[in-house]
């Protein structure tokens, strides 16, 4: 069905007409010129992010719902890397003539779904003709007890450094899709094996932020010193708490956790697994520190994996490589990440 017939109105109405209302803090939702939410006795926590084709996403290999479902999970992340609940999500749209009304219920789909699961209501946006391909803008609003707030820079000397989950294995998805996409170029059947690399797809294409880890901290009573989540790469992140907070650190390659395709997958395209894991990105896992009366504590937590410590800044920040030697850390972020064969 062409957008064209049911104009930007009938648009909005048509996707947004299930939307339902979950939290108490909206007090009115979309249908007016602005949302109304209410805080009490609460912060807000406010943050957006945008998705551009071509730039951020390739609709060669990434399905309309997927590409929904990850808009709305990445910005839930940012709130609970801030140790906050997300609450509210506007979103503005521009679209171009490519797309047919049936996209948009795939992509609404995705986001509703994502909504759905991390507890959050759909408030709000606004829609354009784009000249371009399809731009996506987020806005996520979460709520947070003011002396519950983690920040990125308040690590201190001897703390432990902890992260969720696995690292690395968005980025070889990402490397799988575009190889396979390049194998593939202009054959009209897009259907490549991905038979065992299943999960390397599933952290690219649908990523899920970890709502569990902040629940399981708060369970045991454990407030980070500091957090951030991992969107360009664990080496990038944690200088951005070093640096935030005036000190340096420490990570042992070995400890860095990594799933067992995406280091088959590294080895395929002959690529440094660590650097992988380093500064591939996407991962959308935690990183943050807590006080080192702390670690008896954390060693019943399976969720998370110690890495390293926060050490004096004079020392740098450094990774201690399986040989001993030490590395600096260096901030590449994902799009620069080079083979180690080229
Ligand atoms: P305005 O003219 O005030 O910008 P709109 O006609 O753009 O209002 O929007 C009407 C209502 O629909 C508002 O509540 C707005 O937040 C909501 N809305 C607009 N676009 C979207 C969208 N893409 N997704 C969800 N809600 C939307
Ligand atoms: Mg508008």
């Amino acid at each position: 069905m062409e957008i064209s017939s049911l104009g930007e109105f009938g648009l909005i109405k048509h996707l947004t007409e299930k939307t339902t209302i979950k939290n108490s803090s909206t007090l009115k939702g979309i249908g007016d010129d602005a949302a109304v939410l209410s805080y009490k006795d609460k912060e807000a926590l406010v943050t957006t992010d945008i998705l551009l084709e071509g730039i951020h996403f390739d609709l060669t290999y990434v399905p309309l719902k997927h590409l929904g479902y990850k808009s709305a999970v990445v910005n839930f992340s940012d709130i609970y890397a801030m140790n906050g609940q997300p609450r509210q999500i506007t979103v503005a749209l521009g679209i171009s003539k490519r797309f047919s009304v049936e996209d948009l219920e795939d992509f609404y789909a995705g986001l509703q779904l994502a909504c759905e699961i991390y507890g959050v209501d759909l408030v709000g946006g606004d829609t354009s003709a784009s000249l371009t391909g399809l731009c996506i803008g987020i806005t996520c609003i979460g709520e947070a007890s003011g002396d519950r707030i983690v920040y990125r820079n308040k690590a201190k000397n001897t703390d432990l450094i902890y992260v969720s989950g696995d690292l690395g294995a968005a980025y070889m998805g990402l490397q799988l899709l575009e190889r396979e996409k390049a194998v593939f170029a202009g054959e009209k059947d897009f259907t490549p094996d991905f038979a065992g690399k299943e999960y390397l797809l599933e952290r690219q294409l649908k990523p899920e932020a970890r709502k569990d880890v902040v629940h399981i901290l708060e369970e045991n009573g454990i407030l980070p010193t500091s957090m951030i989540d991992v969107s360009d790469g664990l080496s990038s992140e944690l200088l951005h708490i070093c640096t935030e907070s005036g000190v340096g650190c420490r990570i042992y390659e070995e400890r860095i956790p990594i799933d067992y395709q995406t280091a088959l997958m590294a080895e395929q395209f002959n690529m440094n697994l660590t650097t992988a894991a380093l500064n591939g990105g996407e991962d959308y896992e935690l990183l943050f520190t807590v006080p080192l009366s702390l670690h008896e504590k954390m060693e019943r937590i399976d969720a998370v994996k110690l890495i390293g410590n926060i050490c004096d800044a004079a020392e740098g920040t450094n990774l201690i490589a399986r040989d001993g030697t030490e590395i600096a850390l260096v901030a590449q972020g994902w799009n620069s990440l080079e083979r180690t064969n080229s």
